[in-house]
């Protein structure tokens, strides 16, 4: 392949400055797909730099506030419009920076538009209700405030999508704005943020502070200033931030780890079956907080089941998420291929059985990259760490069970409560599924993964904070609610 040697030096946005890192330290952002190729470098900044974004999004905050929200729609729209214009590169900068496919790349991308979009449209929506006084001379009404400066932490795995569905409610809501996205995926939320500072948003509404996680996401966590913090990542960092923020009073909202089942009864459409679990398991590398990673398979079909996901998985083709033919592209990053093998490995010693897959793929021109074989386990028992812990690879764990209840059962046995997915086609199972099951996210003869954009996303039990994103559901953590009694 012919390598491209962008490797740009990107700056921080603050206060509508595009500014290089004080500490003029840098990490290079390396493809993933092919490690000789540098996609550029981003910042490593200073506590400084972080207290100077939130400064400039405070001053910000009163009058992105008094705008209307009509007004401040026309902003995410003309957003809309420029990062249209750059879905291709965008999307392909998305690919070499994190490794899923490029039509995943680009997909995210137009999601990003879409999503830029929808919220502008929210600002014509209804922010209140009237409430009947118990004073007939009384207007007893709600209206919704900013909460003002937001902090949003966001992780690799959907660099795109994940930033703008945090920062578009916030931003149409009327706060303003201070995101550290990952590291490993920074150039391309680079690249969203020239569209978004090209839509002329006014100097500290947007400002994005690229870093290290205890350096420049600790201080937007502790900062006094920041009201609200949104975060999506690993259960880990998650708790952290909840005691920081209960702490000091600010609101906080995360979206974390997953371990997501799919269920197949004896009446379910097994090719359907088949398919959906493989493409929820291994697309995107299995590196989805949705992605299926444990097959719940009743007996009567399981031999069937197998046969079904065996031949599947065997075509997978993996390679550079660049190459059209390409089905599954590496892990993201050396720690990510590090972690799936490890898993793996502790998979074997706990006893399961390993029916494909296991192993890193280093033949010709993978030998650069961090890839690993679709790998799926039979013989999983619900107490194993694989069926418990989530390991965020192309690795699914098949477990054999006596019937539809007890599916449900070994289904909810775990701390993760983010997505699942029933196969069947009896009415009486799916409403029993879509009673007891214990996930946010609920489908039925569909895939575990994926999101609509204008519904409530997020997840039950230790996979979230509780609270929602996306759709009107988003408006409940970025605004506050006032309650008004008007009396002439
Ligand atoms: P991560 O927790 O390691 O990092 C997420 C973000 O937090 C990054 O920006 C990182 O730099 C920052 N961070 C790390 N340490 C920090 C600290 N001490 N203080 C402040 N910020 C810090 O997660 P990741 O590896 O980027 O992402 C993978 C995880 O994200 C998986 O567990 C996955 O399930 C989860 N995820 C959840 C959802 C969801 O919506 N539920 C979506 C995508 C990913």
């Amino acid at each position: 392949m012919t390598l491209k040697v962008e490797a740009k030096k990107y700056r921080n946005l603050i206060n509508g400055e595009w500014m290089e890192p004080a500490s003029g330290k840098y990490q290079a952002s390396v493809n993933p797909a092919d490690t000789r190729d540098i996609v550029g470098y981003a910042p490593l900044s200073t506590t400084e730099e972080v207290e100077a974004a939130i400064a400039a999004a405070k001053k910000a905050s009163h009058s992105w506030a008094r705008l209307s929200p009509v007004a401040r729609g026309e902003y995410l729209r003309k957003a809309a419009d420029i990062l249209e214009k750059r879905i291709d590169e965008i999307g392909e900068t998305l690919t070499r920076e994190m490794g899923k496919t490029l039509a995943e790349g680009k997909g995210e991308t137009a999601r990003g538009v879409a999503i830029l979009r929808y919220y502008a449209g929210e600002g014509y929506h209804s922010i209140g209700d009237v409430i009947p006084s118990s004073d007939a001379e009384s207007l007893l009404f709600t209206t919704r405030v900013p909460v003002g400066v937001v902090g949003l932490i966001t992780p690799w795995n959907f660099p795109v999508a994940i930033p703008i569905w945090k920062l578009a409610p916030a931003l149409i809501y009327g706060n303003t704005v201070v995101i550290k996205p990952a590291l490993e995926a920074t150039v391309t939320l680079m690249k969203v943020f020239e569209c978004l500072q090209e839509a002329g948003f006014p100097p500290g509404v947007i400002n994005l502070v690229s870093g290290s996680g205890s350096t420049v996401g600790n201080t937007i966590i502790e900062h006094p200033d920041v009201k609200a913090i949104s975060f999506t990542g690993s259960n880990q960092v998650g708790r952290m931030i909840a005691s920081k923020a209960v702490e000091r009073g600010a609101k906080y909202q995360l979206e974390l780890g997953g371990k997501n089942p799919s269920i197949i009864t004896k009446h379910a459409d097994l090719d359907l079956a088949a398919q959906l679990t493989v493409n929820a398991a291994m697309m995107s590398t299995g590196q989805k907080c949705t992605a299926t990673s444990r097959a719940i398979v009743v007996k009567d079909v399981y031999d069937e089941f197998r046969a079904k996901v065996l031949e599947k998985v065997k075509q997978i083709k993996v390679g550079n998420g660049l190459d059209p033919e390409t089905y599954m592209g590496p892990v993201a990053s050396k720690s990510q291929f590090d972690s799936v093998l490890a898993a793996i490995e502790k998979g074997k010693a706990e006893g399961a059985t390993l029916l494909f897959g296991g192993e890193a793929l280093t033949e010709g021109e993978l030998a650069h990259g961090y890839y690993i074989q679709p790998t799926v386990f039979e013989d999983v028992t619900p107490d194993m760490s694989l069926a418990q812990e989530e390991i965020f690879g192309p690795v699914l764990a098949m477990i054999k069970v006596d019937d539809f209840e007890q599916a449900i059962e070994v289904a909810n046995g775990i701390k993760y409560g983010l997505s699942a997915s029933l196969f069947t086609t009896r009415l009486d199972e799916a409403f029993t599924y879509m009673r007891e099951i214990e996930a946010g996210v609920v489908r039925v003869n569909g895939e575990s993964s994926g999101v609509e954009l204008q519904a409530p996303f997020g997840g039950m039990k230790e996979s979230s904070s509780h609270s929602r994103e996306q759709g009107r559901a988003a408006m409940e953590f970025f605004t506050s609610i006032k309650t008004i009694t008007m009396k002439a």
